[in-house]
């Protein structure tokens, strides 16, 4: 058994865990970072995540300065235009369609997709050019103790780590969340998402589109284009059973069935990945701290995938928390820092729960009367250019972040 002392222990190595170890190694702090799962970093390998992340404007600050982004950037895909449509009508036809083109509110485009395998793998690249920081995969949190100076925890291999500050990234069943006591609001929908990769024969024109139509949105995201044929990522929500049988269906049969409720908008599509199966909640911690703890990241809240918000406002957690200690970096981890964390995270989160809340419960339905009453709120709103930019500088984070 040995014993290790850290200003920062983070909980968890996913891409939230791994993103927090290169921020505050970047910015000098010495950091444990475990995980009892180690990072898989290739695309064909079992168990990769093949979800992609649209990292959103505010995100890029905090890539650059934890160095990661000079290394994403060349397997970046630029996001220029948001298109939002609605295809409720009788056949899945595109009904109503809205534009938001990021040239509107700024000179970037509103964001820019990665491959979570690849984060992972360029993420772990930066760590290991950072001497203050330690990643130790295959090991837990298996207990914590907190006390007033700092947070004892003991890993799964029985290491005992004294850390300033413990950060709990260890998703939304958070172990340390657990450990120190703190509740969350989860709510269930009956819903879960399909995450895969395809190629059409029309190009994205780093378009990103969302399409309504019952069960949840159907979202394609460009991405680089893949041996010579344009690509992009697919996000495709619906009632759980419904989602289980689409996994299940012979590729040909799958391939038809995704054309037809793209409304065929790049031409045919072909699967080029599995078919990942994700299940959706909302959640929300009831506080994003305890004695020596910061909840960041999943382990704090949850959304739908709508409007690439989920990783994104984790960023933001890093960011704020990050900022409060280069501060004061001698009260890194102490009840003063951490209740200012939550005061300027905790609120900013729960309006974004809430309103992906919303919009993921008016995108399921699929009465009649309710569709046509979404496409009449996508023309209506949509279609006015002030509540237009006033909608894109929120949903990109411009405005509301704290
Ligand atoms: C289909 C889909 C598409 C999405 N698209 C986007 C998008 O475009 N943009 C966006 O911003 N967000 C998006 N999101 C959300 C985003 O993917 C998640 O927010 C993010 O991946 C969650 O990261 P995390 O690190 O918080 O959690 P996780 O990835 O769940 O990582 C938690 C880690 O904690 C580890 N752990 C568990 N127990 C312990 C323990 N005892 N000790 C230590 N570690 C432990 C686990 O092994 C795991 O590696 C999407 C989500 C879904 C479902």
């Amino acid at each position: 058994m040995t014993d290790h002392s850290t200003d920062i222990l983070i909980s968890g190595g996913g891409v939230a865990g791994l993103t927090a170890a290169a921020a505050f190694g970047s910015a000098g702090f010495s950091v444990l970072c475990v995980d009892p799962a180690p990072p898989v970093t290739e695309e064909t390998a079992d168990g990769a995540d093949l979800r992609t992340t649209a990292f959103l404007q505010p995100s890029l600050k905090v890539l650059k300065d934890a160095g990661l982004w000079d290394r994403l950037a060349p397997f970046a895909t630029d996001l220029q235009v948001m298109r939002i449509v609605d295809a409720g009508g009788k056949t899945p036809a595109p009904r109503v369609t809205r534009d938001f083109n990021a040239r509107d509110v700024s000179d970037l485009p509103f964001g820019w997709n990665l491959p979570n395998w690849l984060l992972r793998r360029e993420i772990l690249a930066r760590l290991k050019e950072l001497p203050n920081v330690t990643f130790r995969p295959g090991t837990g949190t298996a207990s914590v103790l907190t006390r007033d100076v700092e947070a004892r925890v003991t890993l799964s291999d029985g290491t005992r780590v004294r850390a300033k500050l413990l950060i709990a990234a260890d998703g939304r069943n958070s172990p340390v969340r657990e450990a120190v006591g703190i509740g969350a609001k989860t709510i269930r929908y009956g819903q879960k998402a399909l995450a895969f990769a395809v190629t059409h024969p029309e190009p994205h024109n780093n378009v990103s589109t969302e399409i309504h139509r019952s069960g949840g949105p159907f979202t394609l995201v460009p991405l680089p284009d893949r041996d010579g044929r344009p690509c992009s990522a697919i996000v495709w929500m619906e009632r759980g059973p419904e989602v289980l049988r689409l996994a299940a269906l012979p590729e040909a049969d799958f391939n038809a069935e995704m054309t037809a409720r793209s409304g065929a908008l790049y031409g045919p599509l072909k699967l080029e990945t599995r078919r990942t199966v994700w299940p959706i909640i909302s959640q929300i911690a009831h506080r994003m701290w305890a004695e020596r703890t910061a909840l960041i990241a999943e382990a704090a809240h949850v959304v739908p995938p709508i409007g690439a918000q989920g990783l994104n406002m984790s960023l933001a957690d890093i960011r704020v928390l990050l900022e409060l200690s280069r501060a004061a970096p001698a009260d890194i981890g102490n009840d003063r820092m951490l209740d200012l964390y939550h005061r300027r995270r905790h609120p900013e989160v729960a309006a974004r729960v809430a309103g992906i809340d919303i919009l993921n419960r008016t995108s399921m339905r699929g009465e009649r009367i309710a569709r046509d009453l979404r496409a009449a709120g996508i023309a209506g709103l949509y279609g006015l250019p002030p509540v237009r930019k006033t909608l894109m500088r929120a949903g990109m984070g411009v405005r509301l972040s704290a």
